[in-house]
């Protein structure tokens, strides 16, 4: 039988937040919890399959390894159950695709190593974010170093074979019945010794440079996302593959517009008198044009107004969500004496049509009064 993939199980995009990611998981394990499900097999199957599915995707690496490899980044590391170390299993994952065979046993002078991956933490705007962009970044990283193609060596000299560990790279030594195995002291661990380090780096293999990267970020991005960039993390060692760069994407608050999914909400301050006039008012849209919108007579505040299409982009869609717009009575304030006067005029002419909130609720209020002195 096939495995079911891991988002699947979680019902959640490949685009997933972490927070959305551990929201999803808590309310489905609730639900298939074993002790809410006595005797239940379907339900303690599910569970097993959603703590797998979490544990694989609320950890980064492996994550990432899972989105790279599918289900066979695990089947050849782990013992019974579930992943195991993920350096076993990155190694099993590069012999299974790189052919080197050279099984699980001591790292030899020649072992490549993968190298690390790099996180970018990456702002933006919410109007990057409606637009898409191509953000040129600057990433400190480690690269082969150029002199010495990545062997520490210098030029014309060749590394030998550790003569502590044979090339090993690592140690066994007795403790009384035990037989511990420990990093060589003499190479630390790279199973060669190298007499004349390369000038370059050292005798790193691997010099740090800031490299200009380009990052497409797509319209319609949420905060959170995760973009990655192959092979552009550190550098490998000896010859291995480079790591990978996450890009993580925060968005930067906006001053006047909210965002919830595809939709944007904007709040906008309109007068008492507009309000109770009505007409017509202008409001921004995030591409930086203006949208009209109809105030109609006696509006009151909080009303929301939907404006269609004119809200967020949607990561690979054609579609936009919508922009709401609310507006917000605003009371004067500091009024001139003439001012105060023409309200007190109209005040006087007010009545329970003007005012039918009011109205209705004193009316209650004198029900409800009305209604606990009867029972008395
Ligand atoms: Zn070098
Ligand atoms: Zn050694």
């Amino acid at each position: 039988m096939s495995k079911r993939d891991y988002y699947e199980i979680l019902g959640v995009s490949r685009t997933v937040t972490e927070v959305e990611l551990k929201g999803s998981f808590r309310k489905l394990a609730m639900q298939h919890h074993p002790d809410k499900n006595p005797g239940d097999k379907q339900a303690e199957i599910k569970f097993k399959e959603l703590n797998e599915a979490y544990q694989v995707l609320s950890d980064g690496q492996k994550r990432a390894a899972y989105d790279r490899y599918g289900h066979q980044a695990f089947e050849n590391g782990g013992g019974a159950g579930g992943p195991a170390d993920m350096s076993d299993f990155m190694s099993d994952i590069f012999e299974s695709f790189f052919g080197e065979g050279r099984g699980r046993g001591p790292r030899g002078a020649n072992a490549r190593e993968r190298g690390a991956d790099l996180r970018y933490n990456l702002e933006i705007g919410l109007e990057d974010a409606y637009a898409g962009k191509n953000e040129t970044i600057r990433v400190p990283t480690s690269m082969a170093c150029e002199v010495c193609s990545g062997t520490g060596a210098k030029a014309g000299s060749k590394s030998r074979q550790c003569p502590t560990c044979g090339g090993h790279g690592r140690v066994r030594a007795s403790q009384g019945f035990f037989s511990v195995e420990r990093t060589c002291p003499t190479c630390n661990g790279r199973g060669e010794i190298i007499d004349d380090p390369c000038t370059g780096c050292q005798g790193a293999g691997r010099v740090t440079r800031e490299r200009t990267l380009s990052v497409n970020i797509p319209a319609g991005v949420e905060d959170g996302t995760r973009i990655r960039l192959a092979g552009e993390g550190e550098a490998g060692l000896r010859g291995g593959p480079a790591g990978d760069l996450y890009i993580f994407l925060s968005i930067k608050p906006h001053a006047i517009f909210q965002r919830d999914g595809a939709d944007l909400f904007c709040r906008v301050p309109i007068g008492l008198t507009s309000a109770a006039l009505g007409g017509e008012i202008e409001v921004p849209t995030l591409n930086g044009e203006k949208a009209r919108v109809k105030i109609p007579e006696g509006t009151q505040t909080g009303k929301q107004f939907r404006l269609k299409a004119k809200g967020m982009s949607v990561l690979r869609s054609r579609e936009m969500g919508d922009l709401y717009i609310q507006v917000l009575v605003e009371t004067p304030q500091k009024l001139t004496a003439r001012q105060r006067e023409l309200l007190m005029e109209f005040e006087r002419e007010s009545s329970g049509a003007t005012h039918p909130e009011t109205a209705g609720f004193f009316g209650r209020v004198k029900d409800f009064l009305g209604g606990l002195g009867g029972a008395a």
